[in-house]
């Protein structure tokens, strides 16, 4: 049975109450691929009223249990692993070697970091004259968006599962078949009913009756700030704890001494186009001494130059842009980029060779950007990378620093001079030298980033309360 337009409650696929259709287009060829139900309200009540149901006892299962859960959520993660790499390909357009390689494979790799965690915590443990007890915080609502669709979900998933939470995840309606893919995985690896809820639907209508809902202990949501914020104005009404991943705009610093020159700059850049931009924490403004700037400039064109876009399902590095919105989001960009004077000197708004259909960009990269341009100041959420020329150290961190955003910074150079400047950055995360996003490291943001962190024990801790137990 095709379970597109139903939704996942209580351990069922059931009929939603509306009859509205979403079409989910493909980005690569702009054909719709499928339709799912814009839920309602009264959609959102029933997923409440099963998780809630189902908080009673799963609030008391034990650690052996959940760890067991995991692990076959695991098993059958990997047996549909194929059929994750192609639906995250066709609805949100991430090259099928990204699909592969990164996009699918996050979701393991979350719940491993979870399980790691979970084996080694302390629920209850003795603390001066007190015993502190750690809490599943009861039902929690998850709002996530398209562009890592499977990183998204499983960090929050697993952490809400470890904890001994029920959850409703109300997924992004334009990449919203990994979602519905992961019901059928959680269904076959024994979560028990209720524990886990899909509803499919748009924001301002599930989303924020999610939000606001009464029975919701704890919202926990990726995506815009915008809508962040809207998600923490109407939890505020029931006092519910609000975790936010939100946007971000984050520097990468390339410091004199760092050791190869344009290894970073190519490596910088190339992490700036990697999804074709759709990175909450893509490095896109890169800062360049006076004496390294030409060169920094000419390895980023060169770069962008040689990053093939095309479709998806062939051996192209970038994909299209996930949709039409975000797509014509990133064009005004580049033009405005070019009105306030900046340098296009790679890219721009024509559509690369060869793809006349899609919602595809090319590798754009503008120099002689400064602080105050819209381009350095906005999240364009594409493959746009702006570089920034310093004169001195503290001008390069005043730059990074001088963002309403904090999600991430970089820095390449001398490893421990990098790890200097890294401490004076105001971001949840600084990565020195092109390392890897650590094992179980917390992400999420300072600032208009966020609060909380997730991964690994930080996101389990996210969905705990705290008690202490006083006797004499
Ligand atoms: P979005 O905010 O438009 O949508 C995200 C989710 O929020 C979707 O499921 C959407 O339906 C829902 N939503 C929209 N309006 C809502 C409302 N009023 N109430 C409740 N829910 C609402 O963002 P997007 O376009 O899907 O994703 C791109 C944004 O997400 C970027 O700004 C990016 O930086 C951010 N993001 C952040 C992180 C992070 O970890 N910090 C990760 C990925 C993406």
């Amino acid at each position: 049975m095709n379970n597109d337009l139903n939704f996942y409650i209580n351990g069922e696929w059931v009929k939603s109450e509306s009859n509205e259709l979403i079409d989910v287009i493909n980005p690569a060829n702009e054909e719709v691929l499928g339709r799912i139900t814009a839920g309602t309200k009264e959609d959102i009540n029933n997923a409440v009223k099963s998780a809630l149901s189902a908080f009673s006892s799963f609030q008391y299962t034990s650690k052996v249990e959940r760890i067991e859960l995991l692990n076959n959520i695991i098993t059958e993660y990997e047996n549909r692993y194929d059929d994750f790499v192609k639906i995250i390909t066709k609805e949100m357009g991430a090259p099928i070697w990204l699909s592969e390689k990164a996009q699918a494979s996050t979701g393991i790799k979350n719940i491993h970091e979870t399980l790691d965690a979970l084996k080694d915590y302390q629920f209850e443990r003795p603390e001066g004259d007190y015993t502190l007890i750690k809490e599943p915080i009861g039902v929690i609502g998850m709002i996530t968006p398209w562009n890592w669709p499977m990183n998204q979900i499983t960090t929050k998933v697993s952490a809400a599962l470890a904890a001994g939470c029920t959850m409703v995840l109300k997924p992004s309606e334009i990449s919203p078949f990994c979602a519905m893919l992961l019901a059928e995985v959680f269904d076959k690896a024994g979560v028990p009913k209720g524990v886990f809820n899909v509803v499919n639907g748009y924001g301002p209508i599930v989303g924020a009756a999610l939000s606001e809902h009464p029975d919701v202990a704890m919202m926990s949501f990726t995506g815009s700030t915008r809508a962040g914020i809207a998600v923490a104005q109407a939890s505020a009404v029931s006092v519910k704890r609000v975790h936010q991943e939100l946007g971000g705009k984050s520097s990468n610093i390339i410091l004199d001494d760092v050791a190869d020159l344009e290894r970073s700059v190519k490596g910088g850049a190339g992490h700036c186009f990697l999804n074709s931009g759709q990175s909450c924490n893509a490095p896109t403004k890169m800062l360049v001494s006076a004496k390294n700037y030409d060169k920094a400039v000419e390895v980023a064109v060169n770069t962008a130059n040689n990053t093939s876009v095309g479709d998806p399902m062939g051996e192209f590095r970038i994909g299209p842009i996930a949709n039409k919105a975000q797509y014509e989001k990133i064009l005004k960009m580049i033009e405005i980029g070019i009105e306030e004077g900046a340098s296009l000197v790679a890219g721009g708004i024509e559509k690369p060779e060869g793809c006349d259909k899609g919602y595809y960009i090319k590798p754009t990269v503008f120099a002689n950007v400064t602080n105050d341009m819209t381009i350095a100041k906005e999240e364009i959420f594409g493959p746009v990378l702006s570089i920034i020329k310093y004169e001195n150290e503290d001008e390069a961190i005043k730059i990074a620093n001088d963002t309403e955003y904090g999600l991430a910074g970089y820095v390449q150079g001398e490893p421990e001079h990098a790890k200097e400047v890294a401490r004076k950055i105001r971001a949840g995360q600084v990565i020195i030298n092109g390392g890897a996003r650590g094992t179980g490291a917390p992400f999420g943001g300072y600032k208009s980033s966020g609060n909380g962190r997730e991964h690994g024990l930080h996101g389990l801790e996210e969905c705990l309360e705290t008690k202490a137990v006083i006797a004499p």
